[in-house]
Parts: C-alpha cells; sequence; structure tokens
C-alpha cells in the first residue's frame, strides 16, 4: 500500500501499490508437520494470506519441506539466534525468512544468511520488539521507546543494503499502541521497504482485538503499512478474522461477508445479540463479499438494512427479510434465519446480482419514529 518497493513472499506482493495482506502464525509444534498443516488449512480457510511457523530447532526445520510442499500458502520461517537454521529453512524452500540480523551470531553469520537468500531468491523479514532491542539501545529505549525501535530497524537496515540486499520488509513492533505508531510513522518516512505492522502480544480477543484495532488501523488510515498481524492470545484464527474485520471497516479489502447488526434497545421484540451471534457463525461459512443486517425492530432496521445486501428486522411474532433495499416478506420469528440464508444462497447461486436501488424503496408495513441505533 504505502511502501514504494515491492517485494513477493512465495506469489504474494507486499508493498508497492499491493492490497495490504494479512498474515498470522501458527502456534502448533512447527515439527509436528500433521498439527501444522491442518492448522494452516484452517487458517487459509479464514482468509489468511501468509503463514508464519516458528523454527527454534533442526526438528523444526527439517519439517519445513513437506511442510511447504503441502501448505496452502506461502509459509516463512521464523528464526532467531541460528544462522545455520535459516540457511536449513532456506534450502526447505520457504518464501521468506524472518531473523534478527543482530542476533543471528555476528556479521559473518549475516553475511551467509543474505548470500543464500540472494542465491534462493528468498526475502526477509527484519526488524525490532520493544522486547528484544539490542543492549546498546535499551537506555535510548527508556526516554524515546518509539526512536529506539526505529534505531534498532535502521541499523539491520544498513547491514542488508551494505550487502546490497533489498528484498526485505520490516517491522517495528511493540505492545504499547502510541509507541508502535510513532516508530512506524517515524520509519516509515525514512526507508522505501514494505512494512509489516502489528501490537505484538496485543492480549486475548477482545483486548487484543481493540488495540490492533487502533494501532494497526490508524497506520493504515494514514497510509502506512503493507503487511499485517494481529496477535492474540487465543486461536490464530480469531488474529484472521480480526485483521479482515480490521481491512473490511477501513474499506481496504472485501473479503468475506459483513455483518451490521444494532446494538437492541428498549423497543426490540427479539434477542438481538442472539440473532446477531446465529447470523455471524453461519456468515463464518462464506468467502464472498456482501452485507447482512440484523436489527431489532422496524424503527431503524428497515434503513439500515436496506443499505445492506440483506437484512432481517425482528418483530414481535414475525420478522421481516429484506433484499437489496426492499422487503421481501414477513416470516414467522423461528424462521428469519432459515429463510435469510435460503435467499442469500439462492443469490450466491444466481452470481450475486445487485439490482440498482434507491436509498428508501422499501415497502414498509410499519413506519415508527426515533430510534436508538
Ligand atoms: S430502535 Fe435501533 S437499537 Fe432499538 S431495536 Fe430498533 S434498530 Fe435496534
Amino acid at each position: 500500500m504505502a511502501s514504494p518497493r515491492q517485494i513477493h513472499v512465495g506469489g504474494v506482493a507486499i508493498g508497492g501499490g499491493a492490497p495490504v495482506v494479512v498474515q498470522s502464525m501458527t502456534t502448533t509444534k512447527t515439527h509436528d508437520v500433521d498439527a501444522t498443516l491442518a492448522q494452516i488449512e484452517r487458517l487459509a480457510a479464514a482468509g489468511r494470506e501468509i503463514v508464519r511457523v516458528a523454527v527454534p530447532g533442526l526438528p523444526d526445520a527439517e519439517a519445513l519441506r513437506p511442510i511447504v510442499r503441502d501448505a496452502p500458502v506461502p509459509v516463512i520461517a521464523d528464526i532467531h539466534f541460528n544462522a545455520s537454521l535459516a540457511l536449513r529453512a532456506m534450502d526447505a524452500g520457504v518464501a521468506a525468512v524472518r531473523i534478527n540480523p543482530g542476533n543471528i551470531g555476528g556479521e559473518a553469520k549475516v553475511v551467509q544468511v543474505v548470500e543464500r537468500a540472494q542465491a534462493t531468491g528468498t526475502p526477509l523479514r527484519i526488524g525490532a520488539n520493544s522486547g528484544s532491542l539490542p543492549d546498546h539501545l535499551r537506555w535510548t529505549a527508556t526516554a524515546d521507546p518509539a526512536g529506539a525501535l526505529v534505531r534498532a530497524a535502521l541499523e539491520e537496515v544498513e547491514i542488508l543494503e551494505r550487502l546490497g540486499f533489498h528484498e526485505f520488509k520490516i517491522s517495528v513492533k511493540s505492545s504499547s499502541v502510541p509507541v508502535m505508531m510513532a516508530a512506524y510513522r517515524q520509519l516509515s518516512e525514512q526507508v522505501p521497504y514494505p512494512l509489516h505492522l502489528g501490537v505484538t502480544e496485543a492480549g486475548t480477543l477482545l483486548t487484543g482485538a481493540v488495540k490492533s484495532s487502533i494501532g494497526i488501523g490508524s497506520l493504515l488510515a494514514q497510509g502506512i503499512g503493507d503487511t499485517i498481524r494481529v496477535s492474540l492470545s487465543t486461536d490464530p484464527v480469531e488474529e484472521v478474522r480480526v485483521a479482515f474485520d480490521i481491512l473490511r471497516a477501513l474499506g481496504l479489502r472485501k473479503f468475506g461477508p459483513e455483518l451490521i447488526a444494532c446494538p437492541s434497545c428498549g423497543r426490540t421484540n427479539v434477542e438481538v445479540h442472539e440473532l446477531a451471534a446465529v447470523v455471524e457463525q453461519r456468515l463464518l461459512g462464506y468467502r464472498e463479499h456482501f452485507e447482512v443486517a440484523v436489527m431489532g425492530c422496524a424503527v431503524n432496521g428497515p434503513g439500515e438494512a436496506g443499505d445492506a445486501d440483506f437484512g432481517i428486522a425482528g418483530g414481535r411474532d414475525a420478522g421481516h427479510i429484506y433484499a437489496h433495499g426492499a422487503v421481501l416478506r414477513r416470516v414467522p420469528q423461528d424462521r428469519l434465519v432459515e429463510d435469510l440464508f435460503a435467499e442469500i444462497d439462492a443469490w450466491i447461486a444466481q452470481g450475486m446480482p445487485r439490482p440498482q436501488r434507491g436509498r428508501r424503496k422499501l415497502d414498509l408495513p410499519v413506519v415508527l419514529t426515533g430510534g436508538a441505533a
């Protein structure tokens, strides 16, 4: 998106105007090939475009060849401290290697890794985390944590540039949202390379999603960032969902359905929270991009549902199904979800035609005033 330079990780373009790419990381033991591939399959099904796997030891490096061969998305090897593992990973055909040139064993080892990357056409990810800054920048970090991250990253950039290597992307992650935002902003003004955004150790599903949405989302809204990873202490499939929610909310990617749901209030006659949860769960089975509104009543319900491709608005015993700005029909409350998805499936089977419509073409049986949504 923002970075002038472009690299390719497997067949995936990063930077140079390419769409922002979603990454995540497996939580399995990489040497357990079956478990790792099974998790990669789940993540790819959820939309992940690049996967990173940890390679802490030789058994993990030896597992890379079958993983790379059978994974449905490009695989990045995450390596620290051990240059020989990075060499093995590249020989196994990984799409990229994440290293920290500062902890890979000295300049001779960095040269070895870069020469192998050049020979195999393997891009690298470099960069610093606030928790793993080099010793000489720890004092700087107490007064200027963002500046220390940028300094650390630029020192790594200088090493690679001195070796004539430019196929890399950079991260400057922190668990502090203001720090990572400041660091990425500063770095984006100083380098042309693609930037990989993330709030590291962001937290559990809710707190981590909030922090990531603010940190990653704010930077993307400013045009900074080319790949993203949402780091959550939960099933990594949730990371992918949150990442796409961020991109969808910013209008940067259209992947999968988008749910619009009212918060409900004293006017509703249905359990909107339960209804929305049921619809959201069923929408996970779709990759097509369309909008579905779940509204609690006919006050704001029809207006919001009218903007979406499909919608339902609850009522006392019966609700309404909407499609493309018009009421389709009134159905008993207990048929609302089934009939909604029958309509969606039929529409997808027809090629998802979107008829032209005005903002207010609704033929409403009930019109009230005011509303809380
Ligand atoms: S008034 Fe708004 S918030 Fe309340 S139930 Fe209706 S649509 Fe939902």
